[in-house]
């Protein structure tokens, strides 16, 4: 293993991405299969709970969207590290500090810049890559 460079530091990142990238997928295939096996249900003339399978159905599709927000994310951190723009504050160019990248692999931005961004808009600390 080669010394603590920042570059080290991004390839831990990026393997910990591709680990998460893996279970993201097989979440979103799981997720999938319950909302099929519910719309299977549904269409069971037995089957009386309508109000609770369509609240079931509404949190399932909730977290699909949320899981495949999150892929999308990943994917483009992957596009940056390709590019070698990964880490880098899209404001004010910046590096973003590693403890900042550990904790947040999707920044996009520097703190200070991403406060400021914040303010603007409300959102999480998920920046998108559009943003
Ligand atoms: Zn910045």
């Amino acid at each position: 293993m080669a010394a603590n460079t920042r570059e080290n530091h991004i390839r831990l990142i990026r393997e910990r991405l591709q680990k998460r990238r893996r279970e993201l997928i097989t979440a979103i295939q799981a997720t999938r299969g319950e909302l099929s096996a519910l719309k299977e249900a549904e269409r069971d003339p037995e089957y009386e709970e309508g109000a609770q399978t369509e609240l079931a159905d509404y949190t399932l599709s909730q977290l699909v969207e949320n899981q495949r927000r999150e892929l999308m994310l990943i994917d483009a951190a992957f596009q940056r590290m390709d590019a070698g723009e990964f880490g880098r504050c899209v404001d004010c160019g910046a590096e973003i500090p590693l403890d900042r990248l550990e904790a947040v692999p999707f920044a996009i931005r520097c703190e200070e810049d991403a406060r400021l961004h914040e303010q603007e808009r409300t959102g999480g600390a998920y920046a998108s890559p559009t943003m």
